[in-house]
């Protein structure tokens, strides 16, 4: 089989549940792990004669998510049914937007491409609509149980252009929208909650050809990697149907995940005729100019404006120009005084992160420790614990003061770490930690003089070979006094009386 003939093209519908205490189009709850049921009304259960009221809250934040990805708000939108029937859909159609979406035209920059250029990805539209309910087929058996306290929940949908090429590109495109949208604070996006999901368009067609092939549509992927390898699944499938002479048919296809293949969805979903009408209980959507101009001026800062402006206040710092024009080339200075655009990139992977690295470097006036600090001790901290960042324990304040115990060499770094996992445990302050546990580095010459006697006693072949000129073991027994001493002995000062001694 020659998958090398082919070229994949791909397009992504994401749905984003939007981060509203209500829902769309009642005074419901949206909260996530309610009992079954709990959170519905005549509104959500679509009983005779109940009216949807527009939430202005979920207006602001699709209108916030469409200017942050580039795309032009319309000034009038319609809202419309979108009619099928299933069993937890209780109205028996979904309020959408069809022809006239709240949004158009913008796009995500995923990286460079091999030339330098940015790759963009378009976005087709943008719309708000409403989920659906739930049906859960495995908790009685032999029965389908219905809960409807998803149905009604704010979503929008996002659909990209057909740009993309590769299933490495879709899980970029995947992880910049989902930066994007934690950066604007319209959704948890989280795929384990049901908050982001994505359906995928795929068709092939052969090298060189632009018209595009048959596409098929592959849903039920519960993560971006299980896109990608969905992707792969389908294109595989379709270029070996292509090289036989046979034909790829428009369907609906499920992921399998257990098996790394897809299969045909038992509904026909894709050869649907929805009957879109404009929905009569609900009017225009129509926004004000100035209402989106104040919208627009008040995005948040994006992930790359916070990239460019950590790079220009704690990058590191240009040691100089050479050549002139376009042929100037930035001259990397001494490392270690500022952060690489690798590490700007790292710390702004999300909002809360860069928010903490934000917080210590300004506190403690050293962006290259604070870097340190919250890459190393605090994420792993984090990770051990499944805890998030915007509710650490430790404070950013706090662990910059520990920051500045070690500059001023107060405290040792290995006592530091102590001192930090102390913090974590007592929500103390680390002066106070570290007097309390007796760690305030020790400078004095004679407590020193004592530890490094002890250790030349206590290893007398190392001691020995030391002193009979076997420099390289210097390294070694200044090891064995920081850790008899609990790390608060001053390491310059071991180093010196050691060489004292006759190395
Ligand atoms: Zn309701």
């Amino acid at each position: 089989m020659s998958r090398e003939r082919y070229e994949m093209v791909v397009g992504l519908e994401v749905h984003v549940q939007l981060k509203t205490r209500t829902k769309a189009f009642c005074g419901c709850s949206t909260d996530f792990g309610a009992p079954p049921n709990v959170n519905t009304c005549p509104v959500c259960l679509g009983l005779p004669g109940a009216l949807p009221v527009l939430n202005e809250r979920a207006v602001e934040l699709a209108t916030r998510a469409a200017l942050g990805l580039g795309c032009r708000v319309n000034p009038v939108s319609i809202f419309a049914r979108k009619n099928y029937f299933y069993p937890d859909l209780p109205k028996g159609y979904q309020i959408s937007q069809f022809d006239q979406p709240l949004a158009t035209g913008g796009s995500v920059a995923i990286g460079k491409n091999e030339t330098g250029a940015d790759v963009q990805i378009g976005i087709t539209r943008l719309h708000m609509e409403e989920d659906a309910g739930k049906s859960i087929h495995d908790r009685y058996p032999g029965a389908t149980a219905i809960d409807l306290n998803r149905a009604g929940v704010p979503l929008i949908e996002i659909v990209s252009e057909p740009d993309i090429r590769t299933s490495a590109d879709a899980g970029a495109y995947l992880r910049t929208l989902k930066q994007i949208l934690q950066y604007l604070d319209v959704s948890d996006v989280s795929m384990e909650e049901g908050s982001l999901r994505v359906d995928a368009n795929i068709s092939v067609r052969p090298l060189g050809q632009a018209k595009l092939g048959t596409k098929t549509e592959v849903k039920n992927m519960n993560s971006f990697s299980a896109v990608e390898r969905a992707l792969e699944a389908e294109f595989e499938r379709q270029c070996a149907l292509l090289d036989s002479g046979g034909r790829v048919e428009q369907q609906t296809l499920l992921w399998d995940g257990a098996r790394e293949t897809v299969r045909p969805s038992r509904t026909k979903e894709g050869s649907h005729d929805y009957r879109y009408f404009p929905e009569p209980d609900l009017r225009p959507l129509m926004l004000d100019e100035k209402w989106v101009g104040d919208a627009r001026n008040h995005l948040p800062e994006l992930p790359e404006a916070r990239k460019m402006r950590l790079i220009q206040q704690y990058g590191i710092p240009a040691a100089g120009i050479t050549g002139t024009g376009s042929m100037a080339i930035p001259v990397p200075s001494i490392a270690g005084t500022g952060l690489s655009p690798t590490e700007v990139e790292q710390l702004t992977a999300t909002p809360a992160l860069a928010e903490y690295f934000e917080a210590v470097a300004r506190a403690s006036g050293d962006g290259k420790a604070a870097y340190n600090w919250v890459m190393g001790e605090v994420l792993a901290v984090l990770h051990a614990s499944g805890g998030d960042i915007a509710h650490f324990r430790v404070r950013p304040a706090d662990l910059a003061q520990l920051l500045n115990l070690v500059r001023d060499g107060t405290i040792s770094h290995t006592a530091a770490k102590r001192v930090f996992a102390l913090m974590v445990e007592t929500g103390k302050q680390p002066a106070q930690v570290a007097a309390d546990e007796g760690l305030l580095q020790v400078g004095d010459e004679g407590a020193i003089a004592t530890w490094v006697d002890e250790v030349l006693r206590e290893h007398p072949e190392e001691a020995t070979r030391y002193l009979a000129g076997e420099k390289k073991l210097q390294g070694v027994l200044v090891g064995f006094v920081m850790k008899k001493s609990k790390g608060r002995a001053d390491p310059k000062r071991v180093n010196q009386l050691l060489s004292a001694r006759g190395g």
